[in-house]
């Protein structure tokens, strides 16, 4: 039997809807995992929680933070930092239980390198016009902005092959399925020490 939780690294380009399947997984998923809350630099949106979406911070503070050794990754993404906790995923590991990450793909191949018994997911969007469609329909960015994110998206897309599973998001319940799957046959598969 295995005696440490699997750490599971949801990642794929920006707008593909990876926060949208993570939450869907929380609310419905049947496999059990805990999810760790990333640290960040962005300004806070309406409706977020500190501690809750993101534990928001200043940017000497995410510095300090990187100084002293506390993030398993990071990475700058528009402008702000992002970044993982060590200390809870280190902890929820040992004790047993799976964890979640949903990173944008620098900072999961950060993880790759340090915790190359995880599983690595990368949601795709079914094509490129239906990944510009959701970056313009979430109302976020302007023409410009829009076009340097599927640049940047392309870019991500080439790095699919870096990890262990690909899943399509067409819809969220079918990606939801998919993943648990994975996470399921994973657990059959791979012992964990
Ligand atoms: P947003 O600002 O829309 O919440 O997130 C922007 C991007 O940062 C998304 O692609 C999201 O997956 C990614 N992200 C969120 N938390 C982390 C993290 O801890 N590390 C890294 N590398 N990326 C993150």
């Amino acid at each position: 039997m295995s005696s440490k939780g699997m750490l599971i690294v949801l990642s794929g380009p920006s707008g593909v809807g990876k926060g949208t399947v993570r939450k869907a997984m929380l609310e419905t998923s049947t496999v059990k995992f805990d999810y760790s809350v990333s640290m960040t630099t962005r300004n806070m949106r309406p409706g977020e929680q500190d501690g809750v979406d993101y534990y928001f911070r200043t940017n000497e503070q995410f510095e300090n933070e990187i100084k002293n050794g506390g993030m398993l990754e990071y990475a700058k993404y528009v402008d702000h930092y992002y970044g993982t906790p060590l200390k809870y995923v280190q902890q929820k590991l040992d004790a047993g239980i799976d964890v979640l990450l949903e990173i944008e793909v620098n900072g999961a191949m950060q993880v790759r390198e340090k915790m190359p018994n995880g599983v690595f997911i990368f949601l795709t969007p079914p094509d490129l016009p239906s990944l510009r469609s959701r970056i313009t329909h979430r109302g976020t960015d302007d023409q410009k902005t829009i076009d340097k994110r599927m640049e940047q998206a392309k870019k991500e897309i080439a790095m699919m092959s870096n990890y262990d599973y690909a899943v399509v998001n067409d819809k969220i319940p079918n990606a939801v399925k998919n993943i648990e799957g994975i996470i399921r046959s994973e657990h059959l598969s791979v012992p964990r020490v």
